[in-house]
């Protein structure tokens, strides 16, 4: 089937499904099946268009080669590849990780390193590469960040074990972990201050369970929703991976895609509710999962598949998870994908962190509170009391200065808890971790004490709960760990001194060697009369006795070498050892070896003891991270003078003098004009029928006066009240916001090969049908991406139904003049245009929001801002004034232009004055056509693709005039 038949099919059963029926996420479905074929790997490529597909699809690295004929080394890999096709195998050999056969030559062109070969099997020779492990953590990164998965098989055994066995015994290799995007948790493999999911999804009926978790942090939540809410959540978590039954289902996966995650697939059983209840209830020692909530059998589903996942990528070593905390529908400010895009509430224009609003507001100062920050961004509360709750607790703090900077000193000092626990918890921790939790915790029990004085509002009294009660703990690991530990065990000193007196003892030996070896030295020097004789060391003999090879003959005979017996001969001197030496030595290794099983048995004890308090350590870095966000909000409202904003369950929207906090940090950055705050008041009046109409504010003015920047800050203000946050104004009142929608028109998509029309009507479609009266809704300059009078009525019709259907709250921005007329006869619609002053033909912004509509576009003083060539202007100028004379429309009136041959001479001199009507000579029909042509161009009405078209067009058009 061709692409177009492919297209045709696709649209009729979308027209038997019925519009109404046709929810965002299957509209998505349907037009990336349309496109299939048309634009190759859409759906695979979900960050760079070169980054290779996930491993997962590859379909294997490396086909199944028979281990028959191989070495003995070589057919342990092949079986254990059969294992794991799907995966790049990590070999472990000696000191490094090696790969072979297709994973060589995959791995070696994505991390740039040299492809060599390692014998042969049959007459084909094997490809191979290596990683040294001691980098090995960096090269993990790179695979995973273009979207491989990685096995990594450990030597499970000494090779002098292997060895005893027969010359030709094998070391005994296993595959330990699987390493995939979303089950990371080394420090070096994550961003510290971004959370890391792994979400588990299982589809029932119609609805869709959702279990996620970040493994690096314990974190562990679910939620049941209808399929139409979906990828906004996808959007909102931004989850490293998803599991999904196989085969994957289109939809589903098509969501988590776009969303950046990698999807991984587990056999349907997994997925089971009743099984996957009690495989979640025994990771948590409960009886059932009752004690953790009322979960609707699609969260169970989800949460088993999770443990599953878990299961095999960790090979037995669970993380440590909290109990999981059921996220109800309607909890959260409801934002769709599109939404967060546009809005660019956490990642910005180029898809990270900066420009972002997060990224202005985020004034943290741990990992923990950054990453407990996004997510409260992420997901704004609908919790009125809650909100209120944050607000007194940023309050507070805004005005406790000196309580806010000493807090903010302790939370300096806080390392990640979260992540040291959960390193702790898989076996994978260090030293370093314990002392992370030591400093964590000692810091906690002094904000704790801090945060006692006063009369601090109720959220921050039981965060100072939660941070005490660990006291002994802490002093316990403050005794125990060195201020500065070794990265691991095996390097030794991770145990103070005077902690355990046998490890003392045993140090003492170990390091007292000299003070033992010294007398011994001392009596053979006597006894041999040799002043020249030492007793040294070195790793191949261990402890010896020289003299200088002067000495030979006579240390080598009778009496002395009855006590000394020879080794060495070197060119200088003769070395020897004696029965009192290697006992002293066997001493001294043993107490060295001694010391290092002493301090890892501690280190074990110690952790254990860290895990028995892993709940309250976990609620005590959570309490630890909200202070650290409250704290930070507090400063930037000192900083950037916010307001705390009134937020109740009325249907109020009044903003005085708000602001958008990134074009204003912007702004001062580059210097220059400030920003200008301006009022909005979108409150529900009372109308004659008793029932309050929403007003919806229609927004015109010219190209670059301002109109987007004002319709993101309100949007962008409800969302910052609802999360806790003050707002960036002088006063605001918010009756709480259900949904947030937010669409623009025709934003280009060429890169992801989409008719940018089509989804501006189905985004548009989707606000239409969704959006009620607690909703806010920003729509920006919708209906532009089609011709003139196509746009102009769906814009027409949209907001006619905004107003009278959805009546909701809301700000449109037009470029369509004619729209003021509709706002001035319905009720509810208000014009409001943002102010410029004409000045010596130039245009001023003011970046004033004013009651009225613009009285025009001013398009062609802002092209003169542009640059554009003063002929070029004044020449439009004059065409304007001959366009906007006379009684009928627009088209006409230019097929008379065109007609009106005298019109469209050649044009107006450069000099000529802006004012003065041009005077025509002589005719010349081409370039009249061309003229008219470009007359009926609406660049700002158009997609990249329909101008390179018009372009083309217009070449057309003046070859036709040369051939004349
Ligand atoms: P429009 O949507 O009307 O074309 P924008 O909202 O994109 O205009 O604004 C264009 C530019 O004007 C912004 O990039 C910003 O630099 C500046 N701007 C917008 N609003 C303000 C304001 N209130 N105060 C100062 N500068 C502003
Ligand atoms: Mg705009």
């Amino acid at each position: 089937m061709s692409a177009i038949d492919r297209a045709e099919a696709l649209l009729e059963e979308m027209g038997r499904a019925g519009a109404g029926a046709l929810s965002p996420l299957r509209a998505l479905g349907y037009l990336q099946r349309m496109t299939e074929g048309t634009t190759a790997g859409m759906a695979e490529a979900p960050t760079s268009p070169d980054a290779p597909k996930p491993a997962h699809d590859r379909g294997g690295g490396a086909p199944l080669r028979s281990p028959e004929g191989a070495s003995p080394v070589m057919a342990q890999f092949l079986t254990l590849k059969a294992a794991y096709p799907e995966y790049l195998l990590f070999f472990r050999m000696g000191d490094f990780y090696e790969l072979f056969f297709e994973d060589a030559g995959l791995a070696a062109e994505a991390l740039g390193i040299a492809l060599t070969k390692r014998g042969r099997i049959g007459d084909e020779e094997i490809p191979m590469c290596g990683v040294p492990i001691h980098n090995a953590e960096r090269y993990l990164h790179e695979l995973i960040r273009k979207n491989f998965r990685v096995a990594v098989a450990e030597q499970l055994e000494d090779p002098a074990e292997a060895k005893k066995r027969g010359s030709k015994a094998v070391v005994k290799r296993d595959v330990v972990r699987l390493v995939t995007p979303g089950t990371l948790t080394e420090d070096a493999l994550l961003e510290h201050r971004r959370n890391n999911y792994l979400c588990a999804v299982a589809a029932r009926r119609d609805r869709i369970g959702v279990a996620w978790a970040d493994i690096s942090t314990g974190a562990l939540a679910t939620t049941s929703l209808a399929p139409a809410g979906f990828a906004a959540l996808m959007a909102r978590l931004a989850p490293a991976e998803v599991i999904l039954p196989a085969p994957e289902d289109d939809i589903l996966a098509a969501a988590a895609r776009e969303a950046g995650a990698a999807v991984a697939e587990l056999a349907p059983s997994s997925f089971t509710p009743k099984r996957g209840a009690a495989r979640a209830a025994a990771l948590f020692e409960a009886a059932g999962l009752d004690a953790f909530g009322a979960f609707a059998p699609e969260e169970e589903g989800a949460l088993g598949a999770l443990v599953d996942y878990l299961e095999l990528t960790q090979r037995g070593a669970l993380p440590t998870l909290r109990p999981p905390r059921r996220e109800i529908a309607g909890e959260r400010l409801v934002i769709d994908a599109a939404t967060r895009r546009n809005l660019e509430l956490t990642r910005g224009p180029e898809g990270g962190r900066a420009g972002s609003l997060l990224a202005a507001i985020d004034r943290t100062v741990t990992s923990g509170g950054a990453r407990l920050l996004e997510a409260w961004l992420a997901a704004p509360l609908m919790d009125v009391p809650l909100i209120r709750a944050r607000h007194d607790a940023v309050g507070w703090l805004l005005s406790e200065t000196s309580v806010r900077d000493a807090l903010r000193a302790l939370l300096r000092r806080t390392p990640d808890l979260e992540r040291a626990l959960s390193r702790l918890g898989l076996g994978r921790g260090g030293p370093k971790d314990l002392a992370a939790l030591r400093d964590g915790l000692t810091a906690a029990g002094e904000a704790a004490d801090l945060l006692s004085a006063g009369a601090p509002p109720t959220l921050v009294i039981e965060a100072a709960q939660d941070l005490a009660g660990l006291g002994a703990l802490a002093a316990e690991l403050a005794r125990a760990i060195t201020e500065t530990p070794p990265f691991r065990l095996s390097d030794g000193g991770a145990i103070r001194e005077e902690y355990d007196p046998d490890l003392d003892e045993a140090r003492t030996l170990r390091d007292g060697a000299m003070q033992v070896i010294m007398p011994l030295q001392a009596d053979y020097q006597a006894q041999t009369d040799i002043a020249a004789l030492k007793i040294k060391h070195n790793n191949v003999l261990g402890y010896f006795i020289e003299t200088p090879a002067t000495h030979a003959r006579r240390m080598m005979s009778a009496p002395l070498s009855e006590t000394f017996q020879h080794r060495q001969t070197t060119a200088n001197a003769v070395r020897f050892t004696s029965a009192a030496l290697a006992e002293l030595e066997a001493k001294i290794t043993r107490s060295a070896v001694r010391a290092r099983e002493l301090e890892a048995a501690l280190f074990e004890r110690l952790s254990a003891a860290v895990l028995e308090e892993g709940l309250a350590i976990a609620r005590l870095a959570e309490a630890m991270a909200m202070l650290d966000i409250w704290s930070g909000l507090a400063l930037l409202a000192e900083e950037e003078r916010w307001v705390r904003p009134a937020v109740d369950e009325s249907r109020a929207f009044r903003i005085e003098g708000g602001r958008h906090p990134v074009v204003e940090q912007a702004l001062r950055r580059e210097g220059g004009e400030g920003f200008v705050p301006n009022d909005c008041d979108l409150t529900a009046e009372a109308r004659g029928d008793g029932d309050p109409a929403q007003p919806i504010w229609l927004v015109t003015g010219p190209n670059m006066a301002g109109k987007s920047t004002y319709l993101r800050q309100n949007a962008l203000i409800a969302a910052l009240a609802q999360m806790g946050a003050f707002a960036p104004a002088s006063a605001a009142h918010i009756g709480v916001v259900d949904q947030l929608f937010s669409r623009v028109g025709a934003a280009d998509d060429l890169a992801r090969g989409r008719s940018t029309f089509m989804v501006e009507m189905v985004e548009t479609a989707a606000i239409l049908n969704q959006s009620g009266p607690r909703s806010l809704v920003i729509l920006d300059e919708i209906g532009r991406g089609t011709a003139t009078y196509d746009g102009l009525a769906i814009a027409w019709a949209t907001l006619e139904h905004l107003a009278e259907a959805n009546r909701c709250r809301g700000l449109f921005a037009t470029h369509y003049h004619e729209l003021t007329a509709l706002a001035a006869a319905t009720p509810g619609l208000k014009n409001v245009t943002v102010a410029v002053r004409e000045w010596k033909g130039s245009v001023v912004f003011l970046r004033e929001i004013r009651p009225g509509a613009a009285d025009r576009s001013y398009g062609v003083q802002v092209a003169k801002l542009a640059g554009m060539p003063k002929a070029v202007t004044a020449r439009a100028k004059a065409l304007l004034e001959t366009l906007e004379r006379g009684s009928e429309g627009p088209a006409a009136r230019a097929a008379r232009l065109v007609e009106d041959l005298p019109l469209f001479a050649a044009a107006p001199a450069p000099e000529a004055a802006p004012n003065e009507t041009p005077e025509e000579t002589h005719a010349d029909l081409a370039a009249g056509r061309l003229r008219a042509a470009l007359e009926a161009t609406e660049p700002d009405a158009m997609t990249p693709r329909q101008a390179l078209d018009a372009l083309y067009a217009l070449k057309a058009l003046l070859a036709d005039s040369d051939d004349a």
